[in-house]
């Protein structure tokens, strides 16, 4: 896990715990150039997120680990571990983003499946192909009962109490 914080004024933080380690990485850029430093510390795993202060003399970076806090100062190009706690009036919290390992890929969402121009998708099943759709949405609506009645003879469509069909004067049964 990596946190980082802009820290402003074309400053940027990296912290990282790598097993009981934590690396400090401590980016500044001014003018075209760019400073880089780093320090690993020996601080054990952390038990909670680390924490980054503005103070009036430089940045603080709080981890907590061992049941204990540990204080580094970043001051005027070097960073160092204090051996007492800092006074911290008046300092202002640096909020930090969690990034998470780059490794591990992202989960994409389950997107229609398509194929030129056939598409399918789950939940309702559905599948269309060029101008054919199946869909298998749970469907109760069967052929409504029909009352309606046809001549044998040409087909056309008849009253149920008809005798004769109105368009052949075929008998109907
Ligand atoms: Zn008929």
């Amino acid at each position: 896990m990596t946190y980082i914080a802009n820290l402003g004024q074309g400053q940027s933080l990296a912290i990282e715990n790598a097993g009981t380690q934590t690396l400090i990485t401590w980016e500044s850029r001014s003018a075209g150039q760019q400073q880089s430093q780093q320090m690993s510390l020996s601080l054990g795993k952390w038990s909670a997120s680390p924490m980054v202060f503005k103070t009036t003399s430089g940045f603080i970076l709080q981890v907590e680990s061992n049941q204990r806090s540990y204080y580094v100062r970043l001051q005027s190009n070097s960073i160092s571990l204090l051996s007492e706690v800092p006074l911290m009036l008046g300092a202002l919290e640096v909020p930090l983003r969690y990034v998470a390992d780059s490794k591990a890929p992202e989960m994409k969402p389950l997107e229609p499946l398509r194929m030129g121009n056939m598409s399918m998708r789950m939940e309702p099943m559905e599948m269309n192909m060029g101008n054919l759709n199946l869909s298998m949405a749970t469907s109760t609506s069967q052929s409504s009962h029909s009352t309606s009645r046809f001549c044998s003879q040409c087909g056309r469509e008849v009253k149920e109490d008809d005798r004769f069909c109105s368009q052949c004067g075929t008998k109907l049964n």
